[in-house]
């Protein structure tokens, strides 16, 4: 990896307990967030939190973000006043968050006329991964690049896919939550079917996790209440992975494909359900929560 400290930017759910476990890797770790709590939560954990992204950078060999889409990102580099503009030439980037391919392979561009390496890595794995340091990366850009991340990145993760170039980590994690995004409704749908006819969801629920209509969905994070103990659905479909998360994902895949003329007609009806989700309230919670779309109402 380059030299000098590692400047983490973006300390939320995700990017706090990710800066964390750099830091217990020994890597020296310099943070900030627009937010004070998020600062204040990673502060007394090998930390040193700064008063500005400006303050962060200065002297950082390697900036790793993680925020909440494309527009933050490309604020956060571009422009006379980016981070790109800062950095010396051979600096290492490291963009985590989930944002639109295009716009990742934007800020690539930018950061190949200033000379600095850049990966796109978003992640897959979800707050409990961040936390216990198993994450997936999914990475677009220079297999050299990757290489010198490489080290960052398996001390906040354990598996990294090199997908291709500028952007493909960012079309790969869209094809993956565009698939659990279906499957967990369809498995929202079929468990309320069920439900509808006098079966017991969690009967259901157990027959389905080892018959054909298996998954994520029904295994870890069953969207119906009191199925599986550590699920969202079992504590009012808090924590987990947000609705609004997944919606910004699907709208995502739904551009991409615009562009690309590829045809995702499940992928586009999910986005709708996960839009009528949060039309009900329930944006803030756990997607899951989708599966109150499909209770019937006495
Ligand atoms: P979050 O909203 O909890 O955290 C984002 C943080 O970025 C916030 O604390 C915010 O204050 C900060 N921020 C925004 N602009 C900033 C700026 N200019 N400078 C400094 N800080 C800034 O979101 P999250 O759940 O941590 O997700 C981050 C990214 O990871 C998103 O792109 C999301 O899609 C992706 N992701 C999330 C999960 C999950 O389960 N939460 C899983 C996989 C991927």
């Amino acid at each position: 990896m380059s030299n000098g400290h590692i400047a983490f930017i973006g300390l939320g759910n995700m990017g706090g307990p990710m800066a964390v476990n750099l830091a217990k890797a020994g890597h020296v770790v310099k943070a900030f967030d627009l937010s004070a709590a998020a600062c204040l939560v990673v502060r007394d954990q090998g930390i040193e939190v700064a008063a500005s992204v400006a303050e962060a950078v200065e002297g950082a060999g390697t900036v790793i973000s993680m925020l909440p889409a494309s527009r933050h990102v490309e604020s956060l580099y571009l422009g006379d006043a980016g981070v790109l503009a800062q950095l010396g030439a051979g600096a290492l980037v490291i963009d985590c968050s989930t944002i639109a391919p295009a716009s990742a392979q934007k800020v690539a561009q930018a950061a190949r006329d200033h000379g600095i390496e850049m990966i796109d890595a978003p992640v897959s794995g979800g707050t409990a991964g961040a936390a216990a340091g198993t994450l997936t990366f999914i990475v677009g850009g220079p297999a050299e690049s990757l290489e010198l991340a490489r080290p960052a990145l398996q001390a906040m993760g354990r598996n990294i896919f090199h997908m291709g170039d500028a952007g493909a980590g960012q079309v790969a994690k869209l094809c993956n939550n565009m698939a659990l995004a279906v499957i967990m409704g369809v498995t929202a749908e079929a468990i309320a079917l069920g439900s509808a006819h006098g079966l017991d969801p969690k009967v259901l629920s157990q027959m389905m996790a080892v018959s054909t209509g298996r998954s994520w969905a029904t295994e870890i994070c069953n969207p119906w209440p009191d199925v599986l103990e550590n699920a969202p659905a079992s504590r009012g479909y808090s924590g987990g992975f947000g609705n609004d998360l997944m919606l910004k994902d699907l709208g995502l895949a739904v551009e991409a494909a615009i562009g690309s003329g590829a045809t995702i007609p499940l992928g586009e009806l999910a986005r709708n359900l996960y839009a009528m989700n949060r039309n009900q309230g329930r944006g803030g919670l756990d997607f899951s929560s989708v599966v109150k779309l499909f209770l019937k109402q006495d």
